[in-house]
């Protein structure tokens, strides 16, 4: 099995970190060669069951203030060329404008979303209802998948799902 993984996520939530617990020390490459003219790779997953290439999507992180019709066909087009959108926030934030703004782009996205709330190391497991409530009934969301990218708590659960649905 192998496919396109799109990460997005406001700074500061944990992206790159996640990214890099899941590449580790299994990185194929990690390079700047574009799978498009607007997508750039930033690590691949494998195992002897999958691949999976993650890849950036300019212009969905934040709010850009005129964002033009070209931006914004080009963001939307991105996002149709990956097979399923992972989405990171953090658990020891609320959900803030930057939020928002993806939330708004992924609506339109028709394609299996995963909600991964990190930082849970940061909380009570309490707590973490509430926190998926902030997000759940905006987007339909395929699976909601709480980890710690720091600690690798529950990634693993992350990438079976993932390729599980590819
Ligand atoms: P990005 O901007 O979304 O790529 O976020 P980074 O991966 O750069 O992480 C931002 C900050 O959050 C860094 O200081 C990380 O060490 C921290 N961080 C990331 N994941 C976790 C986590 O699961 N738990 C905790 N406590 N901190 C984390
Ligand atoms: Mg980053």
């Amino acid at each position: 099995k192998s496919g396109f993984v799109a990460l997005i996520g406001r700074p500061n939530v944990g992206k790159s970190t996640l990214l890099n617990y899941i590449v580790g020390q299994k990185v194929a490459i990690m390079s700047d060669v574009a799978q498009t003219t607007r997508n750039k790779i930033q690590g691949i997953y494998t195992s002897p069951e999958a691949q999976i290439v993650f890849i950036d999507t300019p212009g969905v992180h934040k709010p850009v203030t005129k964002l033009g019709d070209f931006m914004e066909r080009s963001t939307l087009s991105a996002l149709d060329e990956v097979d399923a959108v992972v989405y990171v926030v953090s658990a020891s934030e609320k959900r803030g404008p930057g939020d928002n703004f993806i939330i708004e782009k992924l609506r339109q996205v028709k394609k299996p979303i995963y909600l991964v709330v990190n930082k849970i190391d940061q909380v009570h497991p309490n707590e973490l209802p509430d926190i998926v409530n902030q997000y759940k009934d905006d987007l339909p969301f395929k699976q909601v998948i709480p980890v710690s990218a720091l600690q690798g708590n529950n990634v693993n659960e992350l990438i079976n799902q993932l390729v599980k649905g590819l």
